[in-house]
Protein backbone atom coordinates (compact mmCIF):
# COMPACT_ATOMS: atom_id res chain seq x y z
CA UNK A 1 0.00 0.00 0.00
CA UNK A 2 1.20 3.90 0.12
CA UNK A 3 3.95 4.23 2.21
CA UNK A 4 3.45 7.97 3.79
CA UNK A 5 6.14 9.93 3.23
CA UNK A 6 7.05 12.53 6.24
CA UNK A 7 5.71 15.27 4.43
CA UNK A 8 3.28 13.73 3.42
CA UNK A 9 -0.72 14.81 5.70
CA UNK A 10 -2.42 11.68 7.66
CA UNK A 11 -5.68 11.08 5.39
CA UNK A 12 -8.78 11.60 7.21
CA UNK A 13 -11.55 10.04 9.03
CA UNK A 14 -9.42 7.76 11.11
CA UNK A 15 -9.45 4.80 8.27
CA UNK A 16 -13.12 4.21 8.16
CA UNK A 17 -12.69 4.94 4.67
CA UNK A 18 -9.82 2.54 4.23
CA UNK A 19 -11.71 -0.45 6.27
CA UNK A 20 -14.75 -0.90 4.03
CA UNK A 21 -13.02 -1.59 0.24
CA UNK A 22 -11.85 -5.33 -0.28
CA UNK A 23 -10.80 -7.87 0.89
CA UNK A 24 -13.55 -9.45 -1.44
CA UNK A 25 -13.81 -13.44 -1.80
CA UNK A 26 -12.66 -15.01 -4.75
CA UNK A 27 -14.30 -18.32 -5.63
CA UNK A 28 -14.58 -20.96 -7.84
CA UNK A 29 -17.45 -20.99 -10.22
CA UNK A 30 -18.91 -23.46 -12.56
CA UNK A 31 -22.09 -22.62 -13.96
CA UNK A 32 -22.51 -25.99 -16.28
CA UNK A 33 -21.84 -29.36 -15.21
CA UNK A 34 -19.06 -30.28 -17.90
CA UNK A 35 -17.57 -26.54 -17.73
CA UNK A 36 -14.63 -25.48 -16.55
CA UNK A 37 -14.42 -24.11 -12.94
CA UNK A 38 -13.81 -20.20 -13.13
CA UNK A 39 -11.87 -18.36 -10.20
CA UNK A 40 -14.29 -15.01 -9.75
CA UNK A 41 -13.06 -12.22 -7.88
CA UNK A 42 -16.64 -10.66 -6.23
CA UNK A 43 -15.51 -7.05 -6.56
CA UNK A 44 -19.44 -5.98 -6.78
CA UNK A 45 -19.16 -6.47 -3.02
CA UNK A 46 -17.12 -2.99 -2.49
CA UNK A 47 -19.60 -0.53 -0.97
CA UNK A 48 -20.54 1.64 -3.85
CA UNK A 49 -20.95 -1.55 -5.63
CA UNK A 50 -17.91 -1.87 -8.07
CA UNK A 51 -14.17 -2.41 -8.38
CA UNK A 52 -13.90 1.25 -8.82
CA UNK A 53 -13.66 1.64 -5.39
CA UNK A 54 -9.93 0.53 -5.04
CA UNK A 55 -8.87 2.75 -7.56
CA UNK A 56 -10.88 5.88 -6.23
CA UNK A 57 -9.15 5.16 -2.93
CA UNK A 58 -6.02 4.78 -4.11
CA UNK A 59 -6.31 7.68 -6.46
CA UNK A 60 -7.77 10.41 -3.46
CA UNK A 61 -5.27 8.74 -0.94
CA UNK A 62 -2.50 9.47 -3.10
CA UNK A 63 -3.78 12.55 -3.85
CA UNK A 64 -4.08 13.46 -0.42
CA UNK A 65 -0.70 12.41 1.17
CA UNK A 66 0.94 15.03 -1.21
CA UNK A 67 -1.04 17.63 -0.60
CA UNK A 68 -2.78 17.67 -4.30
CA UNK A 69 -6.19 16.98 -2.47
CA UNK A 70 -6.96 19.31 0.42
CA UNK A 71 -9.72 19.53 3.23
CA UNK A 72 -12.53 21.28 1.86
CA UNK A 73 -11.13 20.55 -1.54
CA UNK A 74 -12.93 19.35 -5.10
CA UNK A 75 -12.53 16.11 -6.78
CA UNK A 76 -13.67 16.35 -11.06
CA UNK A 77 -14.09 13.14 -13.17
CA UNK A 78 -15.35 12.46 -16.47
CA UNK A 79 -17.16 9.23 -16.39
CA UNK A 80 -21.00 8.11 -16.31
CA UNK A 81 -20.12 4.91 -14.81
CA UNK A 82 -19.26 3.23 -11.97
CA UNK A 83 -15.73 5.77 -11.09
CA UNK A 84 -17.76 8.40 -10.73
CA UNK A 85 -20.25 6.60 -8.17
CA UNK A 86 -16.92 5.49 -6.10
CA UNK A 87 -15.29 8.40 -6.16
CA UNK A 88 -18.47 10.10 -5.09
CA UNK A 89 -18.25 7.58 -1.71
CA UNK A 90 -14.89 8.12 -1.53
CA UNK A 91 -15.20 12.01 -1.69
CA UNK A 92 -18.14 11.98 0.92
CA UNK A 93 -16.19 9.68 3.70
CA UNK A 94 -13.05 12.14 3.05
CA UNK A 95 -15.08 15.37 3.22
CA UNK A 96 -13.79 16.74 -0.24
CA UNK A 97 -16.71 17.95 -2.89
CA UNK A 98 -16.83 15.49 -5.75
CA UNK A 99 -18.60 16.82 -9.32
CA UNK A 100 -19.06 13.86 -12.15
CA UNK A 101 -18.87 15.07 -15.71
CA UNK A 102 -20.81 13.07 -17.86
CA UNK A 103 -23.07 13.10 -21.16
CA UNK A 104 -26.64 13.22 -21.08
CA UNK A 105 -28.69 10.13 -21.77
CA UNK A 106 -26.84 8.20 -18.97
CA UNK A 107 -29.40 6.37 -16.73
CA UNK A 108 -31.16 8.40 -13.94
CA UNK A 109 -30.43 5.73 -11.27
CA UNK A 110 -27.14 6.63 -11.73
CA UNK A 111 -27.26 10.34 -11.66
CA UNK A 112 -29.34 9.92 -8.43
CA UNK A 113 -26.80 7.75 -6.63
CA UNK A 114 -24.11 9.73 -7.33
CA UNK A 115 -26.35 13.07 -5.37
CA UNK A 116 -27.46 10.81 -2.87
CA UNK A 117 -24.05 11.01 -2.19
CA UNK A 118 -23.70 14.75 -2.15
CA UNK A 119 -22.02 14.93 -5.16
CA UNK A 120 -22.87 17.06 -8.54
CA UNK A 121 -23.40 15.98 -11.65
CA UNK A 122 -22.78 18.18 -14.74
CA UNK A 123 -24.00 16.73 -18.04
CA UNK A 124 -22.82 17.57 -21.44
CA UNK A 125 -23.88 17.40 -24.73
CA UNK A 126 -25.37 13.73 -25.43
CA UNK A 127 -23.69 14.65 -29.29
CA UNK A 128 -20.56 15.20 -27.69
CA UNK A 129 -20.04 11.64 -26.16
CA UNK A 130 -17.01 10.95 -23.78
CA UNK A 131 -15.09 13.37 -25.88
CA UNK A 132 -17.47 16.36 -24.88
CA UNK A 133 -17.41 15.24 -20.92
CA UNK A 134 -13.62 14.95 -20.42
CA UNK A 135 -12.67 18.17 -22.45
CA UNK A 136 -15.52 19.81 -20.25
CA UNK A 137 -14.06 18.06 -16.68
CA UNK A 138 -10.27 19.08 -18.01
CA UNK A 139 -11.69 22.46 -18.57
CA UNK A 140 -14.15 22.49 -15.02
CA UNK A 141 -11.05 21.20 -13.00
CA UNK A 142 -8.44 23.79 -14.49
CA UNK A 143 -10.91 26.64 -13.65
CA UNK A 144 -11.91 25.56 -10.09
CA UNK A 145 -8.57 24.65 -9.17
CA UNK A 146 -10.06 20.94 -8.39
CA UNK A 147 -8.05 17.64 -8.60
CA UNK A 148 -8.58 15.82 -11.78
CA UNK A 149 -8.72 12.11 -10.95
CA UNK A 150 -8.38 10.99 -14.76
CA UNK A 151 -8.99 7.26 -14.49
CA UNK A 152 -7.79 6.81 -18.45
CA UNK A 153 -4.72 8.28 -18.10
CA UNK A 154 -3.79 7.77 -14.26
CA UNK A 155 -1.11 5.37 -13.38
CA UNK A 156 -2.38 4.94 -10.13
CA UNK A 157 -5.72 3.31 -11.59
CA UNK A 158 -3.58 0.48 -12.67
CA UNK A 159 -1.47 0.27 -9.82
CA UNK A 160 -4.50 0.26 -7.04
CA UNK A 161 -5.01 -3.69 -9.28
CA UNK A 162 -1.35 -4.56 -8.99
CA UNK A 163 -0.64 -3.94 -5.50
CA UNK A 164 -3.90 -4.36 -3.83
CA UNK A 165 -6.86 -6.62 -6.00
CA UNK A 166 -4.09 -9.35 -7.56
CA UNK A 167 -2.30 -9.59 -4.31
CA UNK A 168 -5.27 -10.18 -2.75
CA UNK A 169 -6.00 -13.08 -5.45
CA UNK A 170 -2.34 -14.39 -5.26
CA UNK A 171 -3.68 -14.76 -1.18
CA UNK A 172 -6.71 -16.31 -1.90
CA UNK A 173 -5.95 -18.44 -5.23
CA UNK A 174 -5.00 -22.18 -4.55
CA UNK A 175 -1.06 -21.99 -4.25
CA UNK A 176 -0.69 -18.29 -5.25
CA UNK A 177 -1.15 -19.87 -9.27
CA UNK A 178 -2.92 -18.07 -12.08
CA UNK A 179 -2.64 -19.60 -15.34
CA UNK A 180 -5.10 -17.15 -17.13
CA UNK A 181 -6.70 -13.31 -15.88
CA UNK A 182 -9.55 -12.31 -18.06
CA UNK A 183 -11.13 -8.77 -18.10
CA UNK A 184 -12.93 -6.57 -20.57
CA UNK A 185 -10.83 -3.10 -20.84
CA UNK A 186 -12.45 0.08 -20.23
CA UNK A 187 -9.23 2.34 -19.10
CA UNK A 188 -7.34 -1.09 -18.55
CA UNK A 189 -6.56 -0.93 -15.14
CA UNK A 190 -7.13 -4.15 -13.94
CA UNK A 191 -5.94 -6.07 -17.03
CA UNK A 192 -2.87 -4.46 -16.84
CA UNK A 193 -2.58 -3.82 -12.73
CA UNK A 194 -3.47 -7.72 -12.32
CA UNK A 195 -1.31 -9.34 -14.99
CA UNK A 196 1.67 -7.38 -13.76
CA UNK A 197 1.25 -8.44 -10.07
CA UNK A 198 0.80 -11.96 -10.90
CA UNK A 199 4.25 -11.59 -13.61
CA UNK A 200 5.91 -10.45 -10.75
CA UNK A 201 4.71 -13.26 -8.49
CA UNK A 202 6.24 -15.75 -11.19
CA UNK A 203 3.11 -17.06 -12.23
CA UNK A 204 3.34 -18.14 -16.09
CA UNK A 205 0.01 -16.17 -16.75
CA UNK A 206 -2.00 -15.72 -20.23
CA UNK A 207 -2.90 -12.17 -20.44
CA UNK A 208 -6.63 -12.54 -21.74
CA UNK A 209 -8.93 -9.59 -22.42
CA UNK A 210 -12.68 -10.71 -23.70
CA UNK A 211 -13.97 -8.02 -25.96
CA UNK A 212 -18.08 -7.52 -26.80
CA UNK A 213 -18.52 -7.67 -30.25
CA UNK A 214 -22.14 -7.05 -31.51
CA UNK A 215 -24.03 -10.52 -32.19
CA UNK A 216 -27.68 -12.18 -32.99
CA UNK A 217 -26.87 -15.92 -32.43
CA UNK A 218 -24.86 -17.80 -30.27
CA UNK A 219 -25.98 -17.91 -26.32
CA UNK A 220 -26.92 -21.70 -25.46
CA UNK A 221 -27.24 -20.51 -21.53
CA UNK A 222 -30.77 -19.18 -22.14
CA UNK A 223 -32.43 -18.00 -25.17
CA UNK A 224 -32.29 -14.42 -25.63
CA UNK A 225 -33.47 -12.73 -28.62
CA UNK A 226 -31.61 -9.03 -28.25
CA UNK A 227 -28.71 -7.54 -29.04
CA UNK A 228 -27.19 -5.34 -25.53
CA UNK A 229 -24.00 -3.65 -24.93
CA UNK A 230 -21.27 -3.89 -22.25
CA UNK A 231 -21.18 -0.98 -20.22
CA UNK A 232 -17.75 0.32 -18.85
CA UNK A 233 -16.11 -1.67 -21.83
CA UNK A 234 -14.67 -0.18 -24.36
CA UNK A 235 -11.33 -0.03 -25.72
CA UNK A 236 -9.51 2.51 -27.52
CA UNK A 237 -10.43 5.35 -24.91
CA UNK A 238 -7.17 5.04 -22.40
CA UNK A 239 -3.46 5.93 -22.43
CA UNK A 240 -3.02 3.18 -19.55
CA UNK A 241 -4.22 0.05 -21.87
CA UNK A 242 -1.33 -0.55 -24.65
CA UNK A 243 -1.25 -4.32 -25.99
CA UNK A 244 2.25 -4.19 -26.23
CA UNK A 245 2.39 -4.49 -22.25
CA UNK A 246 0.50 -7.57 -21.97
CA UNK A 247 2.71 -10.52 -23.08
CA UNK A 248 1.33 -13.89 -25.06
CA UNK A 249 -2.20 -11.62 -25.06
CA UNK A 250 -5.25 -13.24 -26.43
CA UNK A 251 -8.22 -11.63 -27.29
CA UNK A 252 -11.66 -13.16 -26.89
CA UNK A 253 -14.39 -11.79 -28.93
CA UNK A 254 -17.84 -12.28 -27.40
CA UNK A 255 -21.34 -11.43 -28.84
CA UNK A 256 -22.84 -9.01 -26.61
CA UNK A 257 -25.87 -11.26 -26.40
CA UNK A 258 -24.19 -13.69 -24.61
CA UNK A 259 -22.42 -11.61 -22.07
CA UNK A 260 -25.83 -10.49 -20.97
CA UNK A 261 -27.20 -14.12 -21.15
CA UNK A 262 -24.41 -15.01 -19.12
CA UNK A 263 -24.86 -12.58 -16.43
CA UNK A 264 -28.58 -13.51 -15.87
CA UNK A 265 -27.15 -16.81 -15.28
CA UNK A 266 -24.57 -15.82 -13.06
CA UNK A 267 -27.92 -13.93 -11.17
CA UNK A 268 -29.55 -17.20 -11.70
CA UNK A 269 -26.91 -18.54 -9.89
CA UNK A 270 -26.68 -16.30 -6.95
CA UNK A 271 -23.84 -13.87 -8.48
CA UNK A 272 -25.85 -10.29 -8.16
CA UNK A 273 -23.73 -8.98 -11.08
CA UNK A 274 -24.09 -6.45 -14.17
CA UNK A 275 -23.32 -7.59 -18.10
CA UNK A 276 -19.25 -7.19 -17.84
CA UNK A 277 -19.28 -9.81 -15.52
CA UNK A 278 -21.13 -12.16 -18.02
CA UNK A 279 -18.14 -10.71 -20.55
CA UNK A 280 -15.59 -11.51 -18.68
CA UNK A 281 -17.02 -15.46 -17.32
CA UNK A 282 -17.99 -16.11 -20.80
CA UNK A 283 -14.57 -15.63 -21.83
CA UNK A 284 -12.99 -16.81 -19.11
CA UNK A 285 -14.74 -20.35 -19.91
CA UNK A 286 -14.04 -20.10 -23.22
CA UNK A 287 -9.85 -19.77 -22.01
CA UNK A 288 -9.79 -22.16 -19.55
CA UNK A 289 -11.11 -24.64 -22.42
CA UNK A 290 -8.26 -23.53 -24.47
CA UNK A 291 -5.77 -24.02 -21.58
CA UNK A 292 -6.71 -27.23 -20.39
CA UNK A 293 -8.27 -28.82 -17.14
CA UNK A 294 -5.61 -27.57 -14.81
CA UNK A 295 -4.88 -24.12 -15.88
CA UNK A 296 -6.24 -21.73 -12.90
CA UNK A 297 -8.27 -18.44 -14.15
CA UNK A 298 -9.01 -16.05 -12.80
CA UNK A 299 -11.58 -13.60 -13.88
CA UNK A 300 -13.50 -10.21 -12.00
CA UNK A 301 -17.01 -9.80 -11.40
CA UNK A 302 -16.98 -5.79 -11.18
CA UNK A 303 -20.20 -4.43 -10.51
CA UNK A 304 -23.55 -5.51 -9.68
CA UNK A 305 -27.19 -5.70 -10.88
CA UNK A 306 -28.87 -3.03 -9.48
CA UNK A 307 -27.13 -0.60 -11.48
CA UNK A 308 -28.67 -2.22 -14.73
CA UNK A 309 -32.40 -1.92 -13.46
CA UNK A 310 -33.37 0.44 -16.41
CA UNK A 311 -32.02 -2.00 -18.49
CA UNK A 312 -32.22 -4.77 -20.37
CA UNK A 313 -30.35 -6.79 -18.58
CA UNK A 314 -33.40 -7.11 -15.86
CA UNK A 315 -36.01 -5.08 -17.69
CA UNK A 316 -36.51 -7.99 -20.74
CA UNK A 317 -37.33 -10.41 -18.23
CA UNK A 318 -41.05 -8.36 -17.65
CA UNK A 319 -40.98 -9.30 -14.21
CA UNK A 320 -44.95 -7.36 -13.71
CA UNK A 321 -46.08 -9.25 -17.02
CA UNK A 322 -49.99 -11.31 -15.92
CA UNK A 323 -49.20 -14.77 -17.00
CA UNK A 324 -50.88 -15.78 -20.34
N1 LIG B 1 -16.86 -3.35 -15.97
C1 LIG B 1 -17.45 -2.21 -15.67
C2 LIG B 1 -18.87 -2.23 -15.21
C3 LIG B 1 -16.78 -1.01 -15.80
O1 LIG B 1 -17.40 0.13 -15.51
C4 LIG B 1 -15.44 -1.03 -16.26
C5 LIG B 1 -14.63 0.22 -16.42
N2 LIG B 1 -15.21 1.42 -16.68
C6 LIG B 1 -14.85 -2.21 -16.59
C7 LIG B 1 -15.58 -3.36 -16.42
C8 LIG B 1 -13.45 -2.27 -17.13
O2 LIG B 1 -12.46 -2.10 -16.15
P1 LIG B 1 -11.15 -1.25 -16.42
O3 LIG B 1 -11.56 0.20 -16.48
O4 LIG B 1 -10.27 -1.53 -15.24
O5 LIG B 1 -10.56 -1.69 -17.70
Amino acid sequence: MLTPRSSCRPLPADGRFLQQIGPTPLVPVRLETDGPTIWCKLEFLNPSGSTKDRIARYMLEKAWRLGQLCPGGEVIEASSGSTSIALALASAQMGVRFTAVMPEGVTHERVLTIRAYGADVLLTPRAEGMAGAMARAAAEAKKRGAFATLQFENTDNAEAHRVWTGQEILSQVPGGLVHAVVSGVGTGGTIVGLYQAFREAGCPVTPVVARPIKGLTGCDLECCSFSARVPGVVEGMSKLYREDQLEGLQVLNIQDEVAVCTARALIKRGFPVGPSSGLNYAAAVEAARRLGPHAQVVTVFPDRMERYFSTELIQSQEPGRPAA
